[in-house]
Order: C-alpha cells, then structure tokens, then sequence
C-alpha cells in the first residue's frame, strides 16, 4: 500500500473538481526534514517549537534557536514553514527546576500565556525567529489565543525585536505572516476579533475538543468522552473555516484530524483548503482528496453539519468516508 501511494508524491493535490488543496507537514525540527521531502509537502503548517525546549535543563539560545529555524527554512526552499512559538505547559512541561506547581495545568499558564509571563525568554525566540526569516517564507504563529490583547502584546513584541535586528544590522524579510492558533471556543466563536490582526488562522483540533468538552485529552479515566464529532465541536470547526474565509484570512487544520483519513472529505466539505498533519498521513490524504468531488461534498456536509442526533451524524461522517 506504501509503495502504491508513493506513486503519488508528485501529484499536485487537488480534488476531482479541480480545487486545490494545501497539505502541509507536522514537524518538530530540523531531523523532520527528510520526512517532508519523501512526501513532498507543500510546506510546514505547525513547527512546534517546545520540543527544543524539552527534555534539558537550559533553555537554548538565540543562535542555537536560529540555527534549527533557518536549517527548516533553507530545506524548504521558499515554501511556507510555519513555525508556532513555544507552546509550553500542561501537558509539556518543561524540564527545568523551580516550576510552578499548578492547580490545573490545562487550564493555567502555558503556551501564549507562558510566553507573555517570561518575556525575556519570548524575546529570544521572536528575534531568532526574525532573524531565520531572511532564509525563506516565515509565518508566526501564535498557540492558544483567547483574548486579543495576548495578540497584540504579541505583535507588539515582535514589532519591537524587528526594530532592534534592523538597528543591529541583521536581515530580515520583509514580509513575516503572523497567524493564530484557534483551539479555544471562545476564539472559535469570536473570529471577528483576528480580523486586522492576523493574515491566518490554524484549527488546533486536539486542544480545542479537549476544551469544548471539558475532558483532559492526558487523563485516561474520561479519554473514551473525547469525540472530534461531538455536534458541537463540528460547529466550532465549521464556523471558523466559514467566518475566518468570509473575512480574508487564510484557514488551515492542524490537529490530529487533518491527518485522519475518516475525516477528509468531512473537512474538505466545510470549505477546508489547507491541511497539517505528520509527514507520513500526507500521501494517504492525498489519495483521498483525488477522489473527492468538493462541489458534492459541501451540501452534503452542510446537511450533516444540521444533525441532531449524534448517532445518526456519525453514521453520515462514515458514509461520507467511504
Ligand atoms: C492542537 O491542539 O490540535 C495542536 C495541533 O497543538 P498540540 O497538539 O501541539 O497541542
Ligand atoms: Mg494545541
């Protein structure tokens, strides 16, 4: 079956109705590189970053930070790499002593929360960030946003650390794309507010149904509740490709459903044109996406998207798979 949809790597993916269709690769660092080129991705849609972080005692550096950064972006060779400041806390701590013991970790202080409580170490990340943009298509992206003033402290830093590598001298793009993580339902439900602020938004599905339902995707005693068809997470999904297409910005899904094969052409249907997923799912979406007709799969989705009853939605998702 591998070698078959291997045939595929050098077919442009679009749908039998001729929509295309970005399939972007999950990575988390440069060692990734070899996987995207055996798919041949159309770039990187989450290069999450916390894993440079994890698993020592230090934090690594501006330089060293700059160094993974560019060496993804020159393999990439001007295709987009977007890369999601450190998505710290919950379920990936860091390991350095003096931690906060936390109440409740998925709901207390990590990633873009983390980010704005250590400045100094988010400085150090957005400079090597800006720095590694001179190398190829950079775009920013900004993990669990709920309140427009995280985004626009964000950008203010960024605007700030652009400022001093211009006055020190180093190189920069000129145009950086900054985009936000939807995985919260409150940004989900408010996508107005990105409007102005971000040129894309990223649906980060495994978060965001963890906290639609309320039920801790770590805590084996209640994961048998976590459902990516629950109808209300559906809705969330739907209505940010919807809302966030209307008003301009570009919308992608990189969550673990991107990479599900029972779940393409569900996506595909509600409008969606961009997936992330591990490198190694990319050819088995492909495959599906060839397959798919888009012009009969949104009424069809639109209909399902109506179901009450859970049962009888699943059973139309399954249909809508095979
Ligand atoms: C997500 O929440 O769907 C996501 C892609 O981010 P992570 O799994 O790294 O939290
Ligand atoms: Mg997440």
């Amino acid at each position: 079956k591998r070698s078959r949809l291997k045939l595929l790597r050098d077919t442009p993916s679009s749908t039998l109705d001729g929509r295309a269709i970005a399939l972007l690769a999950n990575i988390e660092g440069p060692g990734d590189v070899t996987h995207i080129r055996a798919a041949n991705a159309d770039g990187v849609g989450l290069y999450r970053t916390e894993f440079l972080f994890m698993g020592r005692e230090d934090l690594p550096g501006e330089d060293e930070q700059f160094e993974a950064y560019r060496t993804v972006l020159k393999a990439l060779a001007g295709r987009p790499v977007t890369i999601r400041t450190f998505d710290v806390g919950a379920d990936k701590m860091l390991s350095m002593p003096n931690q906060r013991e936390e109440p409740n970790p998925a709901l207390g202080l990590r990633a873009i929360r983390f980010s704005l409580a250590e400045p100094q170490m988010f400085r150090t990340q957005l400079r090597a960030l800006l720095r590694a943009s001179a190398y190829g298509q950079l775009r920013i992206m900004i993990p669990m946003v709920s309140h427009v003033q995280e985004l626009d402290q964000a950008l203010t830093m960024i605007a700030l650390a652009r400022d001093e590598l211009l006055a020190e001298r180093h190189r920069i793009a000129d145009r950086v794309e900054i985009g936000a993580m939807i995985e919260v339902p409150a940004a989900a439900l408010a996508i107005g507010m990105f409007k102005k602020r971000v040129s894309f938004l990223s649906l980060g599905t495994n978060d965001l149904i963890q906290y639609t339902l309320a039920i801790d995707r770590t805590d084996d005693a209640v994961v048998h509740l976590y459902d990516p068809l629950h109808p209300a997470v559906l809705k969330l999904i739907s209505g940010t490709i919807q809302a966030g297409t209307r008003l301009g910005m570009s919308v992608s899904v990189c969550g673990e459903m991107a990479g599900d094969p029972n779940y393409t052409r569900l996506l595909l249907g509600m409008g969606l044109r961009e997936f992330s997923m591990h490198p190694t799912n990319v050819l088995e979406i492909k495959q599906q996406l060839l397959h798919a007709d888009y012009s009969e799969l949104a009424p069809r989705v639109q209909r399902i998207l109506r179901m009450e009853e859970p049962a009888r939605l699943r059973e139309a998702v399954m249909r809508l798979a095979n």
